[in-house]
């Protein structure tokens, strides 16, 4: 029996697949891409590994195709950490390897860029000698400069002769040139500090030596340091180092879209080629960026969630940074993983330290700190002269409210654009307002394929569903009774539409995903802010992503109440981190910035807790809440999820996929039960929650559970996925 050849194909079988070597040429390395026969596909594989035979008959095994990389696409260390992340999140390695390269390349694109070059033939330099182009000047001045050489890269030929395509083909066709491809040899990529960063607070500088120490081994590292305390130049001073050591750097970032800042600084401070990957690139795009970082010409990564398989020679460090945000995890699709969390096991198959930086780190994160498996480096001073700013809890019990705006929050407002200081007004809901009312039956604009209300989007004369997308004209009468309709409630257009009003002259900036639709949006309404052109910001969540307005002096939280009464355990932690990263919006220059929280509940003792202690007190009170009640960090948790055309239909594969389950022995099963929102998109959502003390006992659970539940008849009728680790429940 020759050697076998074991690979990944982008299939929902959880195995792998058995072929032979090719029968020409040497077989391929492990990680290398092989097309191969499938059924009658062919498809693009992995060779994940080699074994000695076979449960196949000899005669059913096949060769594969072709080899497509001599140079492995995947080393070792990639290899292992697809196979690390199929087995805990109970993924087929070959859905996992597609999450972890371009489409381009899962198609077979070559994984390094190839050159076309043009060359003179025997027959091309015999014309140039006797003159055969006279009478065609443009291909003799081509045959001229080929001869120089032989042979000519297009881009070189371009910089020489405009419009040298057409000589070309001429050539070509009378057999006196060739046009051929080269592997473009990337040039070696130089790493020079351009600008030195400013001299670092003694707090900044712990920060430093001790990640820095960790090079060359493994160590993870929590980087909690309040907004303003300059976490950007701890990176940057690492990265500085790792780059002096001739390693590279992955820098994972929540979204690019909303953290061009940080890049921007990256480009500023390194004289030295950054391959950036995000979900705004074309697939093309996004090929060029995994060339850029395989082939070592980038010697900085940054990227969003899916840059945690990137390839990265010489890695020597890892950075998360807004280590809690929700966008590293990956909650749709087929893979549902945590970027934040392969990037930890990454940088521990590497031997290398990884940075997990924020204001607000998740409570994950303190736990493992706690427990001694992390290390929290603390910055707690602001730079330069900042002032941390004042909180204040505003009782919309006792204040007159006018849309949505407090009385003392308008006469805050108010002072501050007298003082000359900018204002930012956050509320978590875009649109103009979240419900549509007739003021005659009673009527609720309701999407018809949602649980769900229908926001009003009063500019555009749209009904929109935010659930599933859902769009329809803006009626103006009740379509059941005829009388008028009011918009009831509040978004960032009608807060906008309010502010105006109130402050006539005053000039308006707005963010929200109306505002923000394609590149440069975002840049523009922060432009506005960053001039001074601006003068009050409303916006939503993406307010709170790094940006820095040193004028910026007061901010208004006006609806803070939304997640303290929600069933999902994590939504205190979500609302307690948005308060403080938009509170940490202001006073980021000289000024001092104050915070107003406007809540219906301000003795909420989360609320009371976090305003006393700040972020470390609320996190070890819920910690502490999160360990009565057995929520993670102190279980682990799985959920089985589905959906259907019916509710019964969604229930139904749950319930068989539970009896499965026949007294597992320390994993809880919790349902199933209709998702809060249980019809989304016209299809119903139901959840399965399996929970257990100890990691080893769900993993060794779900490892026997789930090929039986696969194999249930009602699992084909649904469309199920499970989420291991899932950040919301539903
Ligand atoms: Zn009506
Ligand atoms: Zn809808």
């Amino acid at each position: 029996m020759p050697q076998v050849l074991r690979v990944a194909l982008d299939t929902p079988l959880r195995r792998l697949f058995d072929y032979l070597p090719p029968l020409a040429g040497p077989p391929p390395a492990v990680g290398a891409r092989v097309r191969v026969p499938f059924g009658r596909q062919r498809l693009v594989g992995l060779v994940m590994g080699t074994a000695g035979g076979s449960d196949l008959p000899a005669e059913r095994l096949k060769p594969v195709l072709e080899v497509l990389d001599a140079q492995p696409v995947l080393d070792g260390a990639a290899v292992a950490l697809l196979e690390w992340a199929a087995a805990y999140y109970h993924h087929p390695v070959g859905e996992v390897a597609a999450v972890a390269l371009p489409r381009a390349l899962r198609e077979g694109a070559p994984s390094v860029a190839r050159e076309e070059v043009w060359s003179l033939t025997a027959a091309g330099a015999e014309a140039l000698r006797t003159d055969a182009a006279r009478r065609a000047p443009r291909q003799r001045a081509l045959l001229g400069l080929l001869a120089e050489g032989f042979t000519a890269t297009a881009g070189a030929l371009q910089g020489r002769l405009a419009d040298w395509r057409a000589p070309a083909r001429a050539l070509r066709e009378r057999g006196w040139a060739v046009r051929g491809e080269l592997t473009a040899a990337p040039a070696p990529s130089a790493a020079a500090v351009r600008t030195p960063g400013p001299a670092l607070v003694a707090e900044q500088a712990q920060a430093v030596a001790a990640v820095g120490a960790a090079l060359g081994r493994f160590g993870a590292f929590v980087l909690h340091g309040i907004t303003g305390s300059g976490k950007t130049e701890v990176y940057l001073r690492l990265v500085e180092q790792v780059l002096a050591r001739g390693g590279r750097a992955l820098i994972l970032v929540p979204e690019i879209g909303l953290t061009p800042q940080l890049v921007g600084r990256f480009r500023e401070r390194f004289d030295t080629p950054i391959a950036v990957m995000h979900s705004g690139l074309t697939d093309h795009e996004r090929l060029l960026a995994w060339r850029d970082a395989f082939s070592g010409q980038a010697r900085i990564v940054i990227g969003t969630r899916s840059a945690v398989f990137a390839p990265v020679p010489q890695l020597a460090l890892i950075v998360v940074d807004e280590e809690h945000d929700a966008s590293f995890k990956q909650h749709e699709g087929a893979l549902r993983y945590s970027a934040r969390d392969l990037a930890v096991v990454r940088a521990h198959h590497a031997g290398v330290p990884v940075v997990l930086g924020s204001a607000t780190p998740s409570l994950e994160s303190l736990h493992n700190v706690a427990a001694g498996r992390y290390t929290r480096l603390r910055l707690q001073q602001r730079a330069a002269r900042a002032q941390p700013p004042v909180l204040k809890l505003l009782d919309l019990r006792s204040a007159a409210v006018q849309s949505g705006i407090a009385t003392p929050a308008v006469l805050a407002i108010e002072r501050h654009l007298k003082e000359d200081g900018q204002v930012l007004v956050f509320i978590n809901r875009r649109g103009y307002a979240p419900t549509l009312l007739c003021t005659g039956c009673g009527w609720v604009a309701p999407c018809r394929e949602c649980d769900a209300r229908l926001t009003v989007h009063q500019g555009a004369g749209r009904l929109r569903c935010h659930h599933c997308g859902a769009d329809a004209p803006l009626p103006a009468r009740c379509p059941v009774c005829g009388f008028a309709v009011k918009a009831v409630g509040q978004g960032t257009e009608r807060i906008e539409e309010a502010l105006a009003a109130t402050f006539p002259g005053v000039s308006i900036a707005r963010l929200d995903r109306d505002v923000v639709r394609s590149r440069g949006d975002m840049e523009a309404v922060v432009g506005r802010m960053a001039s001074g052109e601006a003068r009050i910001l409303v916006g939503t969540q993406m307010v709170t992503k790094g940006h820095d307005f040193p004028n910026l002096t007061l901010v208004v939280v006006l609806n803070a109440d939304q997640g303290l009464f929600s069933t999902d355990f994590r939504a205190p932690e979500r609302l307690a981190q948005t308060i403080v990263q938009v509170a940490g919006r202001a006073g980021r220059g000289a000024r001092a910035g104050e915070v107003l929280i406007q809540s219906s509940f301000p003795e909420h003792p989360l609320l009371t807790r976090l305003l006393a202690e700040g972020y470390d007190g609320f996190a070890q009170a819920a910690l502490e809440e999160r360990a009565q009640a057995a929520w993670p960090p102190f279980a682990r948790l799985a959920a089985l999820r589905d959906s259907a055309r019916s509710a019964e239909g969604a229930l139904a594969f749950l319930v068989e996929a539970r009896r499965l389950a026949a007294a597992p022995r320390g994993v809880r099963l919790l349902g199933p039960v209709p998702a809060a929102m249980a019809r989304r998109a016209g299809r119903y959502h139901a959840q399965l929650l399996l929970e257990s003390r100890e990691r080893s006992r769900l993993h060794d659970f779900l490892d026997g559970w789930l090929p039986a539940v696969e194999q249930l008849k009602s699992a084909r009728a649904v469309r199920w996925s499970l989420d291991v680790d899932p950040l919301e429940l539903f």
